[in-house]
């Protein structure tokens, strides 16, 4: 990625086909397919890229089970098929894993989940709906080329314990088991990014938009201010994409239409908490976990901890910040509790986050619509179209989708391409040369999260054995990703840091407590950006005030309260 400065010169004052607000999944990914069709792209993000919902998701690229009772059978189908190509594109990113739904002795068996993870196992296959002519024509005839999970079986109580031995106290009678993918979602969105910045696309943090600047009535640019330096800067473009998530109804130019036709979001909180292995493992499996009145939240493991979500409820505090909810969190816990016969409290987390899905409401109390699950267009008077809602996994769909409208009303030859492109390179860990001190869990930590880029953080590593040093003692992320995070990623903040680039204020919020655990972290962006000594500290003394702001320490929370 262009450094910011790079960034401003490339954007300010100049103009652009398509200028994309929102620097999420979403938006990442119309860059990358408008800038891959031949567009000049340029992208601004308010704060930091997927400082949304986009870093907030349970990070399963899935098709989502839980949407087949409501028989959104489209929906599960397209996510599926996203699914496999997204372990396709990105190997190193998105990779599957085991899920189960154990049952136990007293329990009746779950007929109606057995009907469902068949219809999943069918939706999931590239064949239907396909001739065979087709079929042989593709490469999906190469049945090593494409990943493609096993069908759903039933295993025994011996495999179940196997799998997760965390369940032996219960004495499970047996387990359906079933694939889906995870992935980590910011890296996702990186990943995208810098995709479209190869094929041209420009991207700025820090950039807020404040007005959609018209000509005879039509989006013709916007305005933004530059967090470095509170400038407004004005950019024209021939289509502004607004990709804003679940602020998207705060982007509105001055149009002509009824109040009654701009989406209005209502959010629903999702909270989600971390918890050390050594105090609840799932193995290398998932579990879907009955939390009462016939939801179900899961267990999965992610970065070595296990991440346990969510909720689903509605929200009116602050979307800007959205912080677990105590209650949530207790629920929670409850449930894995029972379910796990173990005795965990927010004392024992390491971790906590929250994220909001937007509900669309129509200006008719009575017609709201979910549309957090599915992908709405809009487009309005002024031209500028709106993409909301969607998941993380249908990403590609959804860019798509908006750059196909943007196509027809032009009236190009421009076919997307953006299932052909691989999402960065892939890299095995065992070819990564790493420097005495950086361990095989780091090399396979930065495999998973940079692929072939790793070799950059690891050639940092090499030349500076401080940066071979881990952020935080015993935790796999080094101190040269911090480098890295400002030289490629335009990190700004030790938040941006410990929050987006590794994934540390979710996984060890209890050991990033104290500003001095911070302060190497401060000092190597300070030495990328030319940070003072004072401007160092104060941005370690900024660090503590952040991670409360994002209820990242619900377990500093419940010590202070207790
Ligand atoms: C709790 C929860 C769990 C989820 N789990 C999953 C899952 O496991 N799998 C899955 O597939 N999906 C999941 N989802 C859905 C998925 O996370 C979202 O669909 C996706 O992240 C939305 O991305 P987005 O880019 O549209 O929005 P966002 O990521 O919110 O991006 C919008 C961006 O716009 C920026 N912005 C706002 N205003 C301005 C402005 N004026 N100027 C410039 N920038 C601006 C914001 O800062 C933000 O970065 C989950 C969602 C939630 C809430």
């Amino acid at each position: 990625m262009l450094s910011r400065a790079a960034a401003i010169e490339a954007i300010a004052g100049q103009r652009f086909e398509v200028l994309v607000i929102g620097g999420g999944i979403t938006g990442a990914g119309v860059a990358l397919d408008a800038a891959s069709r031949g567009y000049s792209v340029a992208l601004l993000e308010r704060g930091d890229y997927a400082e949304g919902t986009s870093s907030r998701s349970s990070k399963m690229v899935h098709g989502g089970l839980r949407y087949l009772q409501n028989l959104d059978l489209g929906l599960v189908r397209e996510a599926l098929l996203e699914r496999q190509l997204m372990v396709q594109l990105a190997p190193h990113l998105v990779y599957p894993t085991p899920f189960l739904v154990p049952s136990f002795p007293e329990e009746r068996r779950q007929r109606g989940l057995g009907i469902g993870l068949n219809m999943y196992d069918v939706m999931a296959t590239t064949r239907v709906g396909r001739g065979r002519r087709e079929m042989r024509s593709s490469k999906q005839e190469d049945e090593d080329f494409y990943w493609s999970p096993d069908r759903h079986r039933t295993i025994d109580r011996d495999e179940v314990l196997e799998l997760v031995p965390a369940l032996a106290s219960r004495d499970p009678k047996d387990a359906y088991l079933f694939y889906d993918c995870q992935t980590d979602d910011v890296r996702l969105t990186f990943t995208v990014l810098g995709e479209a910045e190869r094929f041209g696309a420009v991207m700025l943090n820090g950039a807020e938009v404040v007005e959609v600047l018209e000509r005879g009535g039509k989006a013709a640019g916007v305005a933004f201010v530059e967090a470095g330096s509170g400038e407004r800067i004005e950019v024209e473009a021939d289509n502004v994409i607004n990709a804003t998530g679940v602020f998207a109804d705060r982007i509105r130019p001055e149009e002509t239409i009824e109040e009654e036709d701009v989406p209005r979001i209502s959010p629903s909180r999702g909270t989600h908490v971390l918890i050390d292995r050594a105090d609840l493992s799932t193995g290398d499996a998932a579990c879907i976990v009955p939390a009462g009145e016939g939801r179900a939240i899961f267990a999965l493991p992610w970065y070595g901890r296990t991440l346990v979500g969510t909720t689903d409820n509605d929200f009116e505090g602050d979307i800007d910040h959205p912080r677990p909810g105590e209650e949530d969190v207790a629920y929670l816990l409850d449930a894995v509790n029972d379910f796990f016969d173990v005795s965990l409290s927010e004392r024992d987390l390491v971790g906590a986050y929250a994220g909001v899905r937007p509900l669309i409401a129509t200006g008719d109390p009575k017609k709201s619509v979910d549309i957090s699950r599915k992908a709405e267009l809009y487009e309005t008077s002024s031209g500028m179209l709106t993409i909301t809602g969607g998941k993380l996994t249908t990403w590609r769909r959804m860019a798509k989708q908006t750059v196909d409208r943007l196509v027809e009303r032009e009236g190009r030859e421009a076919p997307c391409h953006t299932a052909e492109i691989p999402l960065g390179m892939e890299a095995r860990p065992e070819d990564l040369e790493a420097p005495a001190g950086v361990g095989e869990e780091a090399t396979g930590q930065l495999a998973f999260r940079y692929g072939h880029a790793a070799r950059k953080v690891l050639a940092l590593a090499r030349e500076d054995a401080k940066l071979a040093e881990p952020i935080v003692p015993g935790r796999p992320d080094l101190l040269a990703e911090a480098v890295i995070a400002v030289r490629s990623e335009q990190a700004r903040s030790v938040a941006d840091v410990l929050l987006r680039r590794t994934r540390l204020g979710l996984l060890a919020a209890p050991q990033l407590r104290s500003v001095d655990s911070v302060r190497s972290v401060a000092a190597a962006m300070g030495g990328e950006l030319g940070w003072s000594r004072r401007e160092i500290k104060q941005a370690a003394e900024a660090w503590p005030a952040a991670a409360a702001e994002a209820g990242a320490d619900p377990a500093a929370a419940a010590g202070r309260a207790g």
